[in-house]
């Protein structure tokens, strides 16, 4: 099983090609956190990367569940493992290479593409991960103590499962890496900044495929003053100019920022000091508060889930989504003096793509911008959903993130190539 697991898995690093070399290839882009594996299969034909397959493992350590979806949406697996509390990362990973390689064929993996959540202030492009890389990866846990080690984890594991297949780190924080200077610093004592106690900025996959996507579809906007809304189970903004990162609300940690699905957002600082001097809990349980129970979650009571909330009838559940709709605006006016200005407003994962009572909401929070909804075309999830007279144009565009870590695997695997030519 082992060797069968990944196909193509016996190819030297050294030897990776670009396509029109090598044959029929396949890329794999992996997003592995903590409950959850998302993973994404690319056929590679010509230079050209088309969707094969994709979708997610959730609920491991308790009920893991495997869906998996074609590119006409169909579903084509859906698996549950009995007694599935008791498998591992590591195993989920390995079932899902053995069907990744029958749903292939006779397509050779040629690479795999990792988001890995921090890249420090080193990284600020994609690398192919090595052990030096490895070990400068996890010198960084302590810094995303509860997404690094899932992300690198999964690496060893392929690692063990195919040793010489070329693994690609992608970083959720490179794409902020070019923030002025400013937008980076804490106001603290200064020494704390070399030490990385700083703003780095997360989604960054997500916001580097918008304005990519922003680019082909609307280059005009796309060349002016954004801000960028993914809003999911995680959920964070971004202030864009000409497609780069000059502000975002996410900081040192995914903690910072917007209220989300269970954790708190920005929280004035006292609070954490509060809980544990006042209340005397353990900063683990403090950790546990902000990230796992706060939020949606912990303001409604109910759940983190946005169409939960909707559904429900309970006072909490209202005031849950009326706090989320009031910080998010909070947050956005916030970007606004990075920009100089507001231009677009682009809505995004799956609150921002599928949600149009909360877009209307956020928007209505931002009409002294200038927004104007059009009210149908938000209803009907539109492209653009700004009414003409609108001085801001808002649309949505769905991200992929499995796309950008694929595109620069094959980019970074045929860079390579050359280079070892
Ligand atoms: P993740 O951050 O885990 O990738 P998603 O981007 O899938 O999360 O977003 C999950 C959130 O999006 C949940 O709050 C969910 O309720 C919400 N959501 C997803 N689809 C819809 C929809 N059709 N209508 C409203 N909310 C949705």
């Amino acid at each position: 099983m082992r060797n069968r697991a990944v196909a193509g898995a016996g190819r030297p690093q050294s030897h990776a090609r670009p396509d029109s070399e090598a044959g029929m290839k396949a890329i794999v882009s992996l997003n592995a956190g903590s409950s959850s594996i998302k993973f994404a299969l690319y056929r590679l034909s010509g230079g050209q990367l088309d969707f094969d397959a994709g979708g997610k493992i959730e609920g491991i350590g308790t009920s893991p569940r495997l869906v998996a979806r074609d590119a006409g949406s169909e579903t084509i697996v859906e698996k549950t493992w009995p007694g599935g509390d008791a498998l591992s990362h590591e195993n989920l990973l390995e079932d899902l290479f053995a069907w990744a390689a029958t749903q292939l064929g006779d397509r050779k993996v040629a690479a795999i593409g990792h988001r890995i959540v921090h890249g420090g202030v080193r990284f600020a492009a994609p690398q192919i991960i090595d052990d030096t890389l490895l070990d400068a990866l996890d010198a960084l846990i302590p810094l995303a103590p509860l997404h690094q080690p899932h992300n690198l984890a999964a690496v060893r594991a392929l690692r063990l499962l195919a040793p010489l297949l070329p693994q690609i780190a992608c970083f959720d924080t490179a794409f902020h890496h070019g923030m002025p200077p400013l937008a980076t610093r804490l106001p603290i004592p200064r020494a704390f900044h070399g030490q990385g106690v700083r703003r780095y900025g997360f989604h960054g996959l997500s916001y580097e495929y918008i304005a990519g996507r922003l680019r082909e579809i609307d280059p005009a906007l796309a060349a002016g003053r954004v801000i960028a809304a993914h809003l999911g189970n995680g959920a964070s903004m971004c202030a864009m100019r000409a497609g780069a990162s000059v502000d975002t609300t996410m900081g040192f940690t995914a903690l910072d920022g917007l209220m989300m699905g269970t954790r708190s957002g920005a929280i004035d600082p006292g609070v954490v000091l509060h809980l544990q001097t006042q209340v005397g809990m353990a900063a683990q349980a403090v950790e546990t508060l902000l990230y796992e129970q706060s939020g949606l979650l912990g303001v409604s009571g109910i759940s983190g889930d946005m169409r939960t909330l909707h559904a429900s009838d309970a006072p909490e559940a209202k005031e849950a989504v009326a706090l989320f709709v009031q910080q998010a605006g909070r947050q956005a006016a916030a970007l606004i003096p990075a920009l100089g200005g507001l231009d677009g407003l682009v809505f995004t994962a799956g609150i921002g793509e599928n949600d149009s009572e909360i877009r209307a909401a956020i928007c209505e929070r931002l009409a002294w911008t200038g927004v104007i909804l059009d009210l149908d075309a938000n209803a009907s999830n539109a492209p653009v959903i700004s009414a003409p007279d609108s001085r801001v144009i808002v649309r949505i565009v769905p991200t992929d993130e499995e796309r950008v870590i694929a595109d620069h695997t094959v980019a970074l695997i045929n860079r390579h190539g050359r280079g070892r030519r």
